[in-house]
């Protein structure tokens, strides 16, 4: 029978025969039932040994701060999911904990004979695969499910930028950017899976319930069907020339259904290469979901330092040393961040449209994090609270994007140097000024201001 997956989407963690036993896909990462190259395999080795197959999910109680906002936007769009996996026979298993805490015992209950997980640069999430390896004995195969070009297949190193990546990503994209099989109806029942309780799972959360949900975003795959739709048919035309422009909202507003995985980045690509009409769209959108995505990817996961001052080039860490002594003129500390309590209304304002919407414009998000780096005492502290921040409000927070986003706006990842000035030595700097000669701050401004008043409703 030939292969459904690329085997080179796949990395095999532990070799071993997965025998006449179930197939487990223990998902972090690509949460969906259509279109995920995770599942899909799982299904494949299943299928040819006659064996059920279960999709996992172990649900921790908290996760690198995060909120309600974004546990509440994933565990809506796994109820779905759930439903949409019951139309194939494939049951999704809700785990309360930690998965190296939960899934050694699962798999040893269960007989389970191989372990299929997605790929998530995250250490966090190696640690978790490496100790399940050392609390089971069973073959473990990790797919990367997010990629159009699998991250280990992409480049074998950290890329230095864009540049150095693109070349390499569009020679592999004719291998990789294809259609998806279908899944299939599963055969092979999996003996009384549990039914998702999603009350409890919600219960279970010990997490912050300050940061409230968000109602403007549907979660899960037919809310990210909508965006998708309104995306294309309204905003694809105008993307080109104005997704840097924050007063209008040409952008796609997909990144938090990416982030869960509840849609695939290779579907929507494949659905742009539709658009030829609106060719200087369509290569802008690709750039981003496809080389910029995929470039974060492999930042974090060929850089394990990916949040911290050490996983900046070098000459970044050198320039930002020599101007630590600098004066700075406003310094101010988290609370005064969180509370947008700065000088500069129009940071305000990227920072209110952060913790009201829980998604702040792509362009102001760069402007942002710079100035956090100039009104900060030093760049670990800027580093920190930036990503405190990002994490904490936005539904798409920890992510390889926003990691990578940060590196960008702080410490030069995937940039070249510019001429030299306090503080930020030569990382490129970004300033009031230039962004008023932009785009229309007040028209931005004004935008945020009526958020506000419409919460305040
Ligand atoms: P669109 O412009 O419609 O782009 C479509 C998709 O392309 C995005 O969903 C994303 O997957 C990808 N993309 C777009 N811009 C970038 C980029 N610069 N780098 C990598 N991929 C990109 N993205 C996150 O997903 N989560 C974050 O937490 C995050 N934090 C960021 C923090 C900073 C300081 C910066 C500078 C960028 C950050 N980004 C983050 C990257 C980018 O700003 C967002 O992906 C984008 O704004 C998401 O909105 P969208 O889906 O409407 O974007």
């Amino acid at each position: 029978m030939a292969e459904l997956v690329d085997r080179r989407r796949v990395r095999i963690v532990r070799h071993g025969d997965p025998g006449q036993r179930p197939v487990i896909y223990w998902t972090y990462r690509d949460q969906r039932a259509p279109d995920n190259w995770a599942l899909l395999y799982a299904q494949e080795v299943a299928l040819k040994n006659k064996q059920p197959l279960a999709m996992v999910l172990c649900l921790p109680r908290t996760y690198l701060g995060a909120t309600i906002r974004q546990f509440g936007f994933m565990l809506d769009g796994l109820e779905e999911t759930d439903r949409e996996l019951r139309k194939y026979g494939i049951p999704l298993i809700l785990l309360t904990g930690m998965a190296n805490e939960v899934l050694p015992q699962f798999i040893e209950k269960h007989n389970v004979g191989l372990l299929v997980t997605d790929q998530i640069p995250l250490r966090i999430h190696r640690q978790v695969i490496n100790r399940i390896a050392d609390d089971t004995a069973i073959p473990i195969h990790q797919v990367d499910a997010h990629n159009i070009v699998p991250v280990w297949v992409a480049s074998d190193h950290q890329e230095f930028s864009a540049a150095t990546f693109r070349p390499k990503l569009h020679r592999l994209l004719p291998e990789f950017l294809t259609s998806f099989p279908r899944l299939k109806r599963h055969p092979y029942a999996w003996p009384n899976p549990p039914v998702p309780d999603w009350e409890k799972a919600r219960k279970s959360l010990r997490v912050d319930m300050a940061v409230p949900e968000v109602d403007w975003l549907k979660p899960g795959l037919i809310g990210a069907g909508r965006v998708l739709k309104e995306f294309f048919t309204h905003r694809l035309p105008i993307y080109g020339e104005l997704n840097r422009n924050p007063e209008f909202n040409a952008q796609s507003d997909l990144s938090p259904y990416l982030h869960y995985g509840q849609v695939s980045a290779q579907r929507i690509a494949l659905t742009a290469q539709t658009y030829d009409r609106w060719i200087t769209s369509q290569e802008a959108f690709l750039e981003q979901i496809v080389v910029r995505r995929e470039l974060a990817d492999n930042f974090c996961w060929y850089n394990t330092a990916y949040d911290s001052f050490d996983g900046f080039p070098d000459w970044a860490k050198s320039t930002l040393n020599d101007h630590r002594r600098d004066a700075r003129p406003h310094l101010y500390n988290r609370e005064q961040f969180e509370e947008a309590a700065t000088h500069d209304e129009l940071w305000n304002a990227a920072q209110l449209e952060l913790v009201i919407k829980g998604k702040m414009h792509g362009y102001m998000r760069m402007y942002w994090a710079k100035k956090i780096l100039e009104w900060s005492r030093s760049p670990e502290e800027a580093l920190a609270d930036a990503i405190y921040l990002n994490d904490r409000y936005s539904i798409d927070g920890r992510d390889p994007n926003g990691y990578t986003g940060i590196a960008w706006s702080i410490g030069g990842v995937h940039d070249r140097a510019f001429t030299e000035r306090d503080i930020f030595g030569k990382i490129r700097y970004m300033s009031f000024a230039g962004c008023k000669r932009k785009f229309d701050i007040d028209a931005y401004m004004a935008y945020v201001v009526q958020m506000q008043a419409d919460l305040k409703e």
